[in-house]
């Protein structure tokens, strides 16, 4: 926890300030699943979850929450609005904070400016005491900042992060915090070390996006948590797990077990080599998966690439064509899943659509290929 950042209130929960580091977790099933989100909720309500996010991105999605919050009055809750910031006003009054992504707001209303979109979340935030989350991920970072920085990701991210900072400033919105993520732990350190030297005085939000599956996907958490929270970054957390729904409470468990370590000098040290190995990234799944497929595929991709582990590949499994496409661009080999089919990509390139079926045979096709591309001598197990 940090002493220089300052205080502020999600609800009854108090982050930033010396305050304790609150662990957070997010509902992965559909929202309007009212019986599946329920179940969700009361599964990191039991684990202890401070803060519980839910995605909206539709009217009907927030008349579920609607429902959701008068079964559940007690909860923090926090909202993601995904691509829709016009639902912040609708939305504000049934939650505790708002979390928006400055990278997904041209989507909409293109005849407004960004600033414009800014306002009208936080009149909504401020009409509702409702906190803010400026959301930035690296994946999903704002087009025009992207070709500002067209080689470097990680400034991308600070530079948008930093703007929204000063517009809300600028609109007398001092209830807000921040979270810079990716999936490389490396970029989150360097991109929250950034941030936290130009904004000392912002609470941050810290996660390594699409870890993956346990224990690769806790270990990466690992690194950026350790080597930020010692040095006093870090307000609240969230680890982003692979896991089936009725597991996700572990995100927290996992969450509150980093922090004790932390807290007590005790370092988990990194496998040797763990950053030179085949890197397997996987998404925590949302609301938006639209196969409940999708945590056994990546699962079974896991195991079908266990041959190739001494490999540094990167390969990323994705629930849903929204951030999918995107957030696959710079691993080696990609897949994200749509309602029926799975996407294959290598590098930005599409290489085809397989179903769930066939999808793990093709992966492997591919694999093989670029170990030959890139190392030459194919691996002993290659066809096998
Ligand atoms: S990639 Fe899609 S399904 Fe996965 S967490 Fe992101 S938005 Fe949700």
């Amino acid at each position: 926890m940090s002493d220089k950042t300052r205080k502020i209130k999600i609800g009854s929960l108090t982050i930033g300030g010396g305050s304790p580091i609150a662990v957070q977790s997010m509902s992965a099933t559909q929202t309007q699943d009212l019986e599946a989100t329920a179940q969700q909720i009361e599964v990191l309500q039991a684990a202890g979850a401070d803060v519980i996010r839910i995605a909206v991105d539709s009217e009907q999605d927030v008349e579920a929450l609607r429902i959701l919050r008068a079964k559940y009055p007690d909860p923090v809750f926090s909202v993601d609005l995904q691509e829709n910031f016009k639902l912040a006003p609708i939305v504000a009054p049934l939650v505790d904070k708002i979390r928006y992504n400055p990278g997904h707001l041209y989507h909409l209303d293109k005849d407004k400016t960004i600033r414009e979109k800014v306002q009208f979340i936080v009149d909504a935030a401020k009409a509702n005491d409702c906190a803010i989350r400026i959301g930035v991920n690296c994946g999903s970072v704002d087009p025009d900042y992207k070709s500002r920085f067209p080689d470097d990701s990680v400034s991308a991210m600070v530079q948008s992060a930093l703007d929204h900072c000063t517009m809300m400033d600028e609109m007398g919105f001092v209830n807000y915090c921040v979270s810079l993520k990716d999936s490389s732990a490396e970029k989150v350190i360097e991109g929250n070390k950034r941030f936290s030297q130009a904004r000392p005085d912002v609470p941050l939000h810290l996660g390594v996006t699409e870890a993956g599956l346990p224990p690769e996907g806790i270990i990466k958490t690992c690194i950026a948590f350790e080597q930020l929270i010692s040095q006093g970054i870090g307000d609240t957390i969230r680890v982003s797990l692979t896991l089936p729904n009725e597991d996700k409470g572990q995100e927290i468990t996992v969450g509150r077990e980093i922090l004790k370590d932390i807290s007590e000098g005790r370092f988990r040290s990194v496998p040797e080599n763990f950053s030179e190995k085949l890197n397997i990234i996987a998404c925590p799944s949302c609301s938006r998966v639209e196969n409940d497929k999708f945590v056994e595929l990546a699962q079974d991709v896991r195991k079908m690439t266990e041959y190739a582990e001494r490999h540094k590949l990167t390969i990323a499994v994705m629930g849903c064509r929204v951030n999918g496409p995107g957030e696959t661009d710079e691993a080696d080999l990609g897949l994200w899943c749509g309602p029926t089919r799975v996407n294959l990509k290598k590098g930005t390139e599409t290489l085809g659509s397989y179903s769930y079926d066939e999808i793990l045979g093709q992966l492997k096709k591919e694999v093989d290929l670029i170990i030959n591309e890139k190392f030459g001598a194919p691996d002993s197990a290659i066809g096998a």
